[in-house]
């Protein structure tokens, strides 16, 4: 009898014994309360994908939106419901964006190189590697490289009902000025 295995038991051990099954009740309830929330979260199971990173082609940013050389290397995308992707843009010197700006937003963190940037009505502002560039919802803005040399930043963004910008007018050689 369990009563009785007990009384014999050591002190110590006893106390031990009930708090190993306590806790391996509490693990599995825990191990429950994750599946069921999973499975409701989920309802139609995803599996992993692993995409090659020969997969991901570099391409040239389009001319009407970009002046100047720009490529650009996506980084990765996500699948419903994640929206976030992320890409490599590369500028040589000279190069920049448009004037454009995001539906919910941008991060950029420079990887390489010295850029520019500027918000619309605000400064031009230096940026170098390691920086993080926080633009928010619907600000009108541009980034680029400077004038003697090349940059690359990582740009994640969000796709809000397919779109992920709107472009604008180029940012004039006036405006490129630090
Ligand atoms: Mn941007």
């Amino acid at each position: 009898m369990a009563c009785t295995r007990h009384a014999l038991l050591p002190l110590p051990q006893f106390f031990m014994e009930n708090i190993m099954k306590r806790l391996s009740l509490f693990t599995l309830c825990l191990l429950l309360a994750g599946v069921m929330a999973a499975s409701s979260a989920y309802a139609a199971p995803q599996k992993q994908i692993v995409i090659s990173g020969e997969s991901r082609r570099s391409s040239s940013a389009p001319k009407q939106h970009f002046t100047g050389n720009v490529r650009v290397d996506p980084a990765f995308e996500t699948q419903a419901p994640q929206r976030v992707y992320g890409s490599y843009v590369t500028f040589e010197p000279g190069a920049r964006t448009n004037w454009h700006s995001h539906p919910l937003g941008q991060t950029l963190l420079v990887t390489f190189g010295v850029g520019l940037t500027q918000e619309w009505g605000g400064p031009v502002q230096v940026i170098r590697q390691g920086d993080v560039v926080l633009c928010p919802p619907n600000v009108k803005h541009w980034h680029g490289a400077m004038a003697e040399n090349a940059m690359t930043h990582l740009a994640i963004g969000e796709h809000s009902e397919g779109s992920s910008v709107t472009w604008m007018e180029s940012v004039t050689d006036e405006q490129y000025r630090y």
